[in-house]
């Protein structure tokens, strides 16, 4: 696995429509505009793969990734835009519980946050996803580039406190822009597709 050959596979809003291959699953989720397809594009190093800049907030759909055919990469719908009107976030609170559902088919949970903010309310809810599941995860806390190097420590250590990780639980200081943190996530993405 070398993360050269990516493709997009489809774009589901019912979990019917899973793929049923068993390749293992690697989940990147956070609030709209937090950098999810900055940060999918720089794992796999291209720059307009995952689609940038998407008007937040249309439709709730899971997009499936098919990664040299060893693993998915899957583009959980953001959360947290205001304007959604009240049913779409009743189908994407829905569709998040149906997904997770089933732990097994998560290999990884990557929660993308954004490091210069204390997680919202949506950013708890997502982590106690992940943590409720007991699969692996991992929180990526972007656009580190942002911030002062002062302000870097306490704002870490606010994001762990806030979505209550344990001190096992893995968080990466992550820069979609500069590819801070890069090798890192992708280590743990060859772990769990047992590279
Ligand atoms: P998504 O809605 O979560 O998929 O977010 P996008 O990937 O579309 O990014 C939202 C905005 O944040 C875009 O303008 C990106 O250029 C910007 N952005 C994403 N990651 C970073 C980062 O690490 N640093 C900086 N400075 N900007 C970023």
């Amino acid at each position: 696995m070398n993360l050269q050959r990516a493709e997009f596979l489809t774009s589901i809003a019912d979990l019917a429509k899973l793929p049923k291959d068993g390749l293992p699953q690697i989940t990147f989720s956070g609030k709209s505009n937090v950098g999810k397809s900055s940060v999918i594009n720089r794992v796999l190093n291209r720059r307009n793969f995952a689609r940038v800049g998407e008007t937040p907030g249309k439709t709730v759909h899971i997009n499936f990734f098919r990664i040299d055919e060893r693993a998915y990469f899957v583009d959980l719908p953001g959360y947290g835009y205001a304007k959604v009107p009240l049913a779409e976030k009743e189908r994407w609170g829905k569709l998040m519980e149906q997904y997770f559902s089933v732990p097994e088919r998560v290999s990884l949970g990557i929660l993308i946050v954004d490091a210069r903010h204390k997680p919202t309310a949506d950013d708890v809810t997502m982590a106690s996803y992940f943590q409720n599941t007991g699969r692996p995860f991992v929180i990526v806390a972007n656009k580190l580039d942002k911030l002062k190097k002062s302000e870097i420590e306490p704002n870490l250590a606010l994001i762990r406190q806030t979505l209550r990780l344990d001190d096992a639980a893995k968080l990466i200081p992550f820069s979609a822009e500069k590819g801070t943190g890069r090798d890192e996530l992708v280590k743990e993405i060859f772990r769990v597709c047992g590279e």
